[in-house]
């Protein structure tokens, strides 16, 4: 029997995992990749760590995905963490645990993981055509039957695996190219947003405080909907004031888990999410009582930073000098309830530019996920970030890549 011939069109995570299990799969294999190296966004990941994969077990897994993560299955069953783990080590990249269960190489570098991967290639005998890009598929009897290249030259394939990756970084070399081609071959690419990404908002006052970061406190989206309001998400972590607006771990994972329409959507911070508001009450109390000749601001100083506690008091709609014993009952309310929820709206998220993944996609419905096969087109496969899977922070969208282009390139050498 002849070898099989197959094409993976881009070279960055997903691309290069399919590219090394299809030639471990016995089939001849071309990577092509439209940079002049490969995995060009790997090297920019985990701040040029790169957090590879998250330890976590298969349930935490699956709660980490925003959307489609029961696609995932059988890409976890056939490469799970623990494999990339063991494939890293195999490939001369041993890796560690950090806090959060964050998966990294030992050497703190990004530039060893796509070591491991090209050594990999290497083996196995993958030709790597860089500088190369993509402008289409080619079709013949109803099958995917090879690619067309920006200059128009046709190279044909038993199969094709597309993994462009989606629109985030464009820099890198993900344009989108991949949700055009597919779309032309007639699937279904769901709307795509910037995510993982910080969110600008209406009010202009975290620009004051732009650098400043908040540690445990609790960040909280509600949405009006009908008559009542609804809790849209909630969770407590880290969080960081910018120009724009907000950003840092608390406001990326939020960005991925609001509606593409923000009208009606409002944002809450508690400051003090470990005391509720009888217990925070009593300390205001027992801390205007200590400090009753002072200036309000020295009450609010104990419970912020400087340059928050003004801007608490200003949303409290008292004045910073305003002397404690002068606090009415009344005004220590409106104090105690915005430390609890300091009101922001949301207006736009950044652009692509800023987003650490794009959400939305080539539509799973459109996809085997025992295969990664095309249900529209036999004989094309998909892997990576321009399948509409998307995942929180912690090294699970790389796994997602790593799974998918996995399962992709071993069906498409054993189909
Ligand atoms: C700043 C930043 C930090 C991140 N950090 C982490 C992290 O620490 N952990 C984590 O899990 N995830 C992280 N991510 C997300 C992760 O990088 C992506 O989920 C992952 O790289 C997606 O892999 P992919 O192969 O699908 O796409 P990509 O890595 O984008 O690769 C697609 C490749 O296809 C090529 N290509 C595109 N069009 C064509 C064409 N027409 N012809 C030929 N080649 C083409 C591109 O040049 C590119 O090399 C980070 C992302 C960013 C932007």
């Amino acid at each position: 029997m002849s070898q099989k011939r197959i094409i993976v069109i881009g070279g960055g995570a997903a691309g290069m995992m399919a590219a090394l299990f299809a030639a471990k799969g016995g089939a001849s294999v071309t990577l092509l990749e439209r940079n002049e190296k490969l995995g060009k966004k790997v090297y920019i990941t985990g701040k040029g760590r790169c957090n590879l994969t998250n330890a976590a077990d298969m349930e935490e897994f699956q709660r980490s995905i925003f959307r489609n993560p029961r696609f995932m299955y059988a890409a976890f069953a056939n490469l799970d963490n623990r494999g990339v783990m063991d494939l890293m080590e195999c490939l001369g990249t041993p890796v560690k645990v950090e806090r959060g269960s964050r998966v990294f190489p030992c050497s703190d570098k990004a530039s060893d993981v796509i070591g491991a991967l090209k050594r990999g290639l290497d083996r196995e005998g993958v030709r790597v055509c860089l500088n190369t890009r993509v402008a289409g598929l080619s079709m013949e009897d109803g099958r995917c039957a090879g690619v067309k290249l920006e200059g128009g030259e046709v190279l044909g394939a038993d199969a094709v695996i597309l993994a462009t990756g989606g629109l985030s970084y464009p820099s890198t070399g993900s344009t989108g190219d991949g949700y055009r081609m597919a779309a032309n071959a007639g699937h279904a690419v769901t709307d795509t947003l910037p995510a993982l990404v910080p969110i600008e908002t209406v009010e202009s006052w975290p620009g004051t405080l732009s650098g400043l970061s908040l540690k445990n406190v609790r960040l909280t989206a509600w949405i009006s909907g009908g008559k009542k309001e609804k809790k849209l998400w909630s969770e407590m972590g880290e969080m960081l004031f910018t120009h724009f607006g907000i950003s840092g771990p608390l406001a990326l994972t939020l960005s991925s888990r609001l509606p593409g329409d923000l009208a009606g959507v409002r944002l809450e911070i508690d400051l003090k999410p470990a005391l509720d508001a009888q217990t925070l009450d009593a300390r205001l109390l027992r801390d205007f009582k200590a400090m009753s000749r002072k200036q309000l601001i020295s009450v609010v100083d104990g419970l912020a930073p400087h340059s928050l506690a003004e801007q608490l008091v200003k949303l409290a709609g008292l004045t910073a000098a305003m002397p404690v014993n002068s606090v009415t009952a009344q005004q220590r309310a409106a104090l105690l309830e915005t430390i609890k929820a300091v009101p922001l709206t949301p207006r736009a998220l950044r652009d692509y530019n800023e987003a650490i993944i794009t959400r939305g996609g080539v539509s799973v419905k459109d996809i085997n996920p025992s295969t990664m096969e095309s249900k529209k087109l036999p004989g094309l496969y998909f892997a990576g970030e321009l399948i509409d899977v998307d995942a929180a922070t912690g090294g699970f969208n790389l796994q997602i890549a790593w799974s998918t282009g996995a399962l992709a390139g071993k069906s498409a050498a054993e189909a």
